[in-house]
């Protein structure tokens, strides 16, 4: 560790403490850095030396916040990676989040070697997740059923355990996982740590906390009082996949002068400042890995009015001293509140005007609701600008030059008392056939066309039938997932809530007065442990009571791809539950993934613009075998 080391427990200023301060290995900084994180989020800096202390830790936090890296660093930190047992258990609610979890957790491991991490969940093949557990497996992430499933099979075992964690404990709990994860934390050894996270702490989770936990650390985000100040503040819905373009109409359409776009990790800074770069836009990069040469060229070309737009890191914006800013954009969510209003703040200053621009994906809905709850400010919501009115804007500034040079060049004229070179110009090209209106024309079209300033026909079709696929899918989401955008805790809960149930029988079947989903979760988790094989009920397997279209991705196991990434991908892009992925059947140098046939389109669109684990992927429906 570090001088720097904070105190266990002491209060954490932002910016005050770095990855490094947190005693973890070279290697995991090293994992740290690859994904791009600057500096540790507010929770990750206050349970990581906890945890890494050997302490039982609770702590309140949702998603968003940096919660799967301030369990995960200190765990991996404390595996003993030449034992091939199971050392590290997480229990999630969902099969979405346990991958999601697992893919973080190995992304944070990429440097360590010889690490292994599996995600066990209800709805894949148990016999593959028994044949990974067999080669040796360090860490595993898993929903209760099927982690209960493979201890009562003896496929897990946990004399090895050192650290069990609960994430999102009170999900589980709402889920009617309480008696599953009671017989897992029974089955663990006394002396391992136990770690518990929830984003709100009801008296069941405070009674397993009683029952489980010896002497916990508890750790919230404080929050701190914030001004808010005050600027003007929109918000817009994007979709992920959209949301570089989406930029690119908001900037045409907002007046301004200098503007800070803000990203949550040095990768985000730099890819979308190649994106801006490309569009025209007078953008650079401001992040941790600049020197400080690098750094005062970026600023002093910002200062001056050579740069329009900063793009940077909470950490590299912070301490700018810079008055005349217009306009901010939280490109991507701030973790906290406070950093919210930090990052806000660096607009509206010294008495003028400002304008604060977020965008929320639907994954973050909750996060502005809980911004505008808690600063009491009036977040609008606004509608994105489409091509046309962006263009309607660009030939009106167009016009309003011409008319402009027209006028300076008239006060020439009247002056000199002689023509300009361009009006003589003009006159040698006039003629019978065209007259000055036809020449005039000629050149609008020619610079409305070389600065693309009207979208093609084709462009404006493009994006009507997007947004008609938009609104439909919304739709279609909204009945899904019992609400569009909602989170776990809000109006979207029930995707989550049915999520481990499969599609059996299509109906929503509900609690059955004790809080447990009973028939429907157990039919996707328990049903298997029951009878062993998968799709006990009916012998269907998951995904086939739907009408399944059958994709093909052109990466394969040679790319080292797992069925977390296609899902987290699909997801992550769509938008969509996880839940409506099927069956994931991961050939050498490609992969079937089965989709709900209504949603197949949609799918392929987004994921021909995606990667996975950094590779670009060509997607297409699936001929079927010969
Ligand atoms: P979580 O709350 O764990 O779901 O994390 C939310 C998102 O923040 C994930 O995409 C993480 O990869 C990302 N993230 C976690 N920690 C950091 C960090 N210190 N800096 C930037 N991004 C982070």
């Amino acid at each position: 560790m570090s001088e720097k080391t904070p105190e266990i427990g002491a209060e954490i200023t932002p910016g005050a403490i770095h990855f490094e301060d947190l005693g973890l290995s070279k290697e995991l900084l090293k994992g740290v850095t690859d994904l791009g994180f600057e500096e540790p989020s507010p929770i990750q800096a206050q349970a990581i030396p906890f945890i890494l202390a050997g302490r039982d830790v609770v702590g309140q936090a949702q998603t968003g916040t940096g919660k799967t890296a301030a369990f995960g660093l200190p765990i991996l930190e404390l595996i003993n990676l030449r034992s091939k047992k199971v050392q590290a258990l997480v229990l999630c609610p969902t099969r979405e989040l346990a991958v999601q979890v697992a893919e973080e957790v190995t992304s944070l491991a990429t440097h360590l070697r010889g690490i292994s991490v599996l995600p066990v969940y209800g709805g894949q093949s148990l016999e593959r997740q028994i044949r990974v557990l067999e080669r040796g497996v360090q860490f595993v992430v898993g929903t209760p059923g099927r982690v209960l499933d493979h201890l009562e099979r003896g496929t897990l075992k946990l004399d090895n355990l050192q650290t069990l964690v609960l994430d999102e404990a009170d999900e589980m709990l709402d889920m009617g996982f309480r008696d599953d994860i009671q017989s897992v934390l029974d089955k663990a050894p006394e002396d391992c740590r136990r770690v518990c996270f929830s984003a709100t702490m009801p008296k069941a989770i405070l009674a397993l906390i009683k029952s489980y936990m010896k002497d916990p650390e508890f750790i919230t985000v404080t929050r701190k009082e914030v001004t808010v100040p005050n600027v003007e503040q929109i918000y817009y819905d994007v979709r992920q996949h959209r949301k570089s373009d989406s930029l690119c109409l908001v900037l045409d359409t907002q007046d301004f002068n200098k503007g800070i776009v803000f990203c949550s990790t040095k990768l985000g800074v730099d890819e979308l400042t190649t994106h801006l770069l490309a569009h025209g836009y007078q953008a650079d990069a401001l992040h941790g890995n600049l020197s400080q040469g690098q750094r005062d060229r970026v600023m002093s070309r910002f200062r001056t009015g050579g740069l329009d737009l900063l793009v940077a890191t909470d950490v590299a914006a912070r301490g700018l001293d810079i008055d005349d800013v217009d306009l901010v954009i939280n490109y991507d969510m701030p973790f906290d509140v406070e950093s919210y209003v930090h990052r806000i703040g660096r607009t509206g200053r010294a008495g003028r005007a400002g304008r604060a621009v977020t965008f929320v994906t639907p994954r973050e809905a909750y996060k502005i609701r809980e911004i505008s709850r808690y600063t009491k400010a009036d977040i609008k919501r606004a509608q994105l600008p489409n091509k046309r009115e962006v263009s309607d804007l660009k030939t009106g500034k167009l016009l309003g030059e011409v008319m402009a040079t027209m006028e300076d060049m008239r006060e020439a004229r009247k002056d000199s008392k002689k023509l300009d070179r361009y009006t003589l110009l003009l006159q040698s090209l006039t003629d019978d056939e065209s007259g000055e209106v036809d020449i005039a024309a000629a050149l609008l079209k020619m610079l409305i066309e070389r600065e693309k300033i009207w979208p093609s026909p084709e462009e404006l079709e493009a994006e009507r039938r997007e947004q008609e696929e938009m609104r439909a899918w919304q739709e279609r989401s909204r009945q899904d997932r019992g609400g569009f955008g909602g989170n776990s805790r809000g109006e979207g809960r029930n995707w989550r809530d049915r999520s481990e149930r499969g599609y059996s029988a299509g109906s929503e079947r509900g609690r059955d007065g004790q809080g447990r989903y009973g028939q429907e979760r157990d039919g996707a988790e328990s049903g298997q442990r029951r009878g062993g094989a998968e799709g006990q009920r009916g012998g269907q397997k998951r995904g086939q009571q739907r009408d399944m279209q059958r994709l093909f991705f052109n990466v394969g196991s040679k790319a080292r791809v797992t069925p977390g990434d296609f899902v987290g991908a699909i997801t992550g892009e769509s938008g969509l539950p996880g839940r409506v992925v099927g069956e994931i059947e991961i050939h050498d140098r490609f992969t079937f993934v089965d989709v709900p046939r209504e949603y197949a389109e949609e799918i392929m669109r987004v994921m021909n613009k995606a990667q996975i684990r950094g590779m670009r992927v060509a997607v297409d429906v699936a001929k079927p075998m010969e």
